[in-house]
């Protein structure tokens, strides 16, 4: 287990980890989910004992990183966002070197590269220089450095960053099979993959978290008001107006969807179902419905409400033209 205790990381004045406190149990696959700049790699580097921090205590099963670094730097493994890969070693001298700077015997050393490397499948490449192989396979040697000494917690910083659709499924696939055996933490910006590898999700913004739960509990948490979403002819005043004495609504926010017709959001109070009301409302005006439809708040949406406070430079109509652009950096999976 890892406990993080308010803990605190100032670059000069800029207060980059604003009293983080968490715990990561065993056993599960955890998310580290954050837009760029949230404090994810500063998190990953305290606790791994890469950097210092500037108040508060990491403790990996009981051993403090900073006190007894030794002791608990054998409890986890790590993979940075910029892997220290030597490029002119061959695959498996580097893991060989990696496992001597671990302070793995000799003995079991042998025995310990052949299994990680059967891990992240790279037996075939393991007398090849890192410098001729692909990103994808760059980043597998970047795992089963990780993965070397067998410690319980493996912790991956943005691992799957600058790879290709294909590269991408198969370093999920990899860190799903590794999960078997490890308790891991990845971090990500990217919400699709973050809800499709793991099991748990932390939510960190501006260096604070504000949410940690399954993904299913997130959803629910906000997702308790249900919304309906319509398209019509009229223009955004004439649908508030229409739906002005209409009970139950929370919330109205309206968007061109092209160039004749109008989409609105109607956020309901909760408890309340207001699909029929709606209809009413306008076929008492006359303006027909092309569309109506109740659908549920999704992780996207509580993630954008989450985090919205940070920046984002550029001017966004609505949530979720934002997510659609996410989406395909992670090569629309
Ligand atoms: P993430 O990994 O979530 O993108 P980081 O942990 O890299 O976020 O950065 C968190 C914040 O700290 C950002 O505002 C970043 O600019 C700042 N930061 C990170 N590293 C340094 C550094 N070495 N010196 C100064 N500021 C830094
Ligand atoms: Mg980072």
């Amino acid at each position: 287990m890892i406990e993080v205790r308010n803990l605190v990381k100032k670059y000069g004045t800029h207060l980059a980890i604003d009293h983080l406190d968490f715990k990561i149990e065993s056993g599960r696959i955890y998310g580290f989910l954050g837009p760029n700049g949230a404090g994810k790699s500063t998190t990953m580097n305290i606790m791994t004992g890469y950097l210092g921090a500037t108040e508060g205590e990491v403790l990996i099963d009981g051993h403090d990183i900073l006190k007894e670094p030794e002791e608990a730097k054998k409890h986890i493994g790590y993979l940075p966002e910029q892997p220290p890969l030597y490029m002119d070693m061959k695959v498996r001298e580097y893991l060989d070197f990696a496992a001597e700077l671990k302070g793995i015997d000799r003995q079991k050393r042998e025995e310990q590269i052949t299994e990680a490397e059967k891990m992240v499948r790279i037996e075939d490449v393991e007398h090849r220089l890192i410098r001729n192989l692909s990103k994808g396979y760059r980043q597998r040697v970047g795992l089963a450095q990780a993965v070397l000494g067998f410690p319980e917690t493996i912790i991956l910083d943005e691992p799957t960053v600058g790879l290709d659709p294909k590269q991408i499924i198969e370093i999920r696939s990899l860190i799903r099979g590794l999960a078997k055996r490890h308790t891991i933490i990845l971090s990500s910006h990217i919400l699709a993959e973050v809800r499709e590898v793991c099991d748990y999700i932390l939510i960190i913004s501006r260096g604070r978290l504000v949410a940690s739960d399954t993904p299913e509990n997130l959803e629910r948490m906000l997702g308790e008001h249900e919304q309906v979403e319509i398209e019509t002819y009229a223009p955004p005043s004439e649908i508030r107006l229409i739906l002005k004495n209409v009970p139950g609504i929370e919330k109205i926010e309206t968007r061109a969807a092209n160039d004749s017709t109008t989409s609105a959001v109607i956020k309901e109070k909760q408890g309340e179902d207001i699909r029929e009301r709606v209809f009413r409302a306008f076929a008492g005006a006359g303006v027909p419905l092309l569309t109506l439809r109740a659908t549920g708040t999704t992780l996207e949406d509580v993630f954008m409400e989450l985090t919205q406070k940070d920046s984002v430079p550029e001017p966004l109509t609505d949530g979720n033209t934002k997510w659609e652009e996410a989406e395909d950096d992670a090569g629309s999976l």
